[in-house]
């Protein structure tokens, strides 16, 4: 028998419209090229999201249509979010870090029809325009008087776009699973495959980020994504805090810089950030030199790749801001795991509250979780037995788009989508990421944790970055070699660092090599580029 409930469909313009109706005056501030903090509220952004929708349908953009974008995070790109998606168009978002060759493969794979841009990416756009045949017109996110000179095609600014259209529409009827927005993950094997999102998962995963033990999100608080719209939605913030009522902050083309950050912060009393963890190094750097602080800002969570404790305890002991370490994907929505305490664990010793800190948590409703050794069978959660994570739930990625699946990211014959990820879960049903597969670390058929090394040489106070990776080994197959940045904050040579891993680490995990370097290569997505690394380290021999 069928329960009499109503069918109503989860979709991004039900939390637009809730959103409008209830949180008119919500504020939403942003940076962009064209205004150093532009103000408004969430009335004014809906209203213009109607203008663009009808921009859209007077061009002649139909449904499924991809809509791309090239942009920071501001309010002119939650309008394109909101306009595209509750219009049944597609909102692809480009990474604007990945390779031009990658921007090409991927806007011609998704064959989009406009590129919305930022005047920053003028000159990455003229560059590859005919190379994508696809895009028939490119529209510059700004006003006629900041307008660049530009031979990009039927290019316009963004209010011109939209400046003569109506400000009323009535929402086309779409289904919860049709499609919403299209992200390609940077490719580490491969190409680059595309993530669709659809409005159901969107906002499934949006309720779940907001609970209490998830990113806790509230109309209380004022929330600043530094994690990019171009990656992931921003973690689904734009649609979160709208679905709450927050007000939203966006720091543009300045996430990387300290200043702005804390200068924002302070201002707008923001309470609630998320990001990898190389924005924060900046933001903390900043505030230790200039001796300034976030008195507002309260949580922030960290994610993209494994949190180091030294971020951890800077941000609690220093600002009173509590981290919490988060775990996902591009194909998982992204939120996957979020670390909250379970009562009684504040109570633990300093060493093993610290160790359960590190971890990147425990799943949230909505996704379920199973680690599998090499021949897919199931392992227990005891801490101890490492494997790869498979996932499965309602915002977990079924497939790619147009099936540019490789080989990472495949789903085995139950549906499970294995994540490539290796670690273990432990009894409390918190997850520990140890590696990826492919950066795994076999030293005589044992798996040593490079995630595990890194966190522990950073918080040496003269490491800024640190990475390992496996190197050949005649006798034992591979062993690791520490790669690390001087902070410039402490001498440090080789063996300050063995002193400092001595009794933190396994004894047979101890790096074999330690290598000084100017710079660390990262992904597109701000992560550490094993990738590259292991090509800059193919012939490295240990002394
Ligand atoms: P990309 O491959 O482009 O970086 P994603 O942004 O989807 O794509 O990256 C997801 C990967 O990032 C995960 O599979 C995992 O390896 C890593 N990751 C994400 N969060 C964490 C974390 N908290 N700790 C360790 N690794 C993480």
């Amino acid at each position: 028998m069928k329960g009499l409930m109503m069918d109503s469909q989860l979709t991004v313009t039900s939390i637009m419209e809730f959103a409008e109706r209830q949180f008119p005056d919500s504020e939403i501030v942003s940076v962009t090229k064209d205004n150093s903090l532009h103000r408004f509220t969430y009335k004014d952004a809906f209203l213009r999201v109607r203008k663009l929708a009808n921009a859209l349908i007077d061009y002649g953009i139909k449904r499924s249509d991809r809509i791309a974008t090239l942009a920071w995070n501001d309010y002119r790109h939650l309008e394109i979010y909101y306009a595209v998606g509750c219009s049944g168009f597609i909102c692809h978002t480009i990474n604007p870090r990945l390779f031009e060759e990658q921007i090409e493969y991927i806007v011609n794979h998704a064959e989009d029809r406009i590129l919305f841009l930022d005047p920053d990416f003028i000159s990455l756009a003229e560059s590859i325009q005919n190379r994508v045949a696809c895009i028939e017109k490119f529209v510059v996110l700004t006003d006629d008087e900041h307008m660049p000179t530009t031979t990009l095609r039927g290019a316009e600014s963004y209010e011109s776009f939209i400046a003569n259209t109506r400000s009323t529409i009535s929402w086309p009827e779409l289904n919860e699973t049709d499609a919403c927005s299209l992200c390609y993950t940077s490719g580490t094997t491969g190409n680059p495959k595309g993530v669709l999102y659809s409005h159901r998962s969107i906002v499934l995963h949006s309720y779940g980020a907001a609970l209490p033990d998830g990113m806790n999100i509230s109309i209380r608080d004022v929330v600043m994504p530094i994690v990019p719209m171009f990656h992931v939605n921003a973690w689904n913030l734009p649609y979160t805090a709208a679905m709450v009522g927050a007000k939203m902050v966006f720091p543009g083309a300045k996430m990387g810089d300290g200043a702005t950050l804390h200068s924002l912060i302070e201002k707008e009393e923001v309470t609630f950030s998320a990001g990898v963890p190389t924005v924060w190094l900046g933001l903390l750097k900043f505030l230790s030199e200039s001796g300034s602080n976030v008195p507002s800002l309260q949580r922030v969570v960290v994610g993209g790749s494994a949190c180091p404790l030294s971020i951890m305890d800077e941000f609690r002991d220093k600002y009173a801001v509590e981290v919490h370490h988060a775990w996902g994907m591009t194909e998982t929505g992204p939120l996957g795991a979020l670390n909250s305490l379970k009562p009684g664990m504040e109570q633990l010793e300093k060493a093993e509250l610290d160790s359960i800190r590190q971890l990147q948590g425990r799943p949230i409703y909505g996704v379920s979780i199973k680690i599998v050794n090499d021949n897919g069978e199931e392992l227990p959660w005891d801490g101890k037995s490492v494997g790869e994570f498979r996932v499965r739930g309602p915002w977990i990625s079924s497939g790619y788009f147009k099936d540019s699946g490789g080989v990472y990211g495949s789903h085995d014959e139950d549906g499970w989508f294995a994540t490539g990820d290796v670690g273990t879960m432990d009894a409390n049903g918190y997850m520990r990421i140890t590696d990826r597969t492919k950066d795994v670390i076999k030293s005589g058929g044992e798996w040593i944790s490079s995630i595990d090394i890194e966190n522990v040489a950073v918080g040496h106070p003269g490491v800024a970055e640190a990475a390992v990776i496996g190197v050949r080994h005649a006798k034992w197959g591979e062993r690791p070699l520490l790669l690390i940045v001087r902070s410039g904050k402490t001498a440090i040579e080789k063996l300050d660092m063995l002193g400092w891993l001595e009794g933190k680490i396994a004894k047979w995990w101890m790096p074999d090599g330690v290598e000084f370097v100017d710079e660390i290569s990262h992904t597109a997505t701000g992560k550490i580029s094993k990738k590259d690394l292991r090509v800059q380290f193919a012939e490295y021999q240990f002394s």
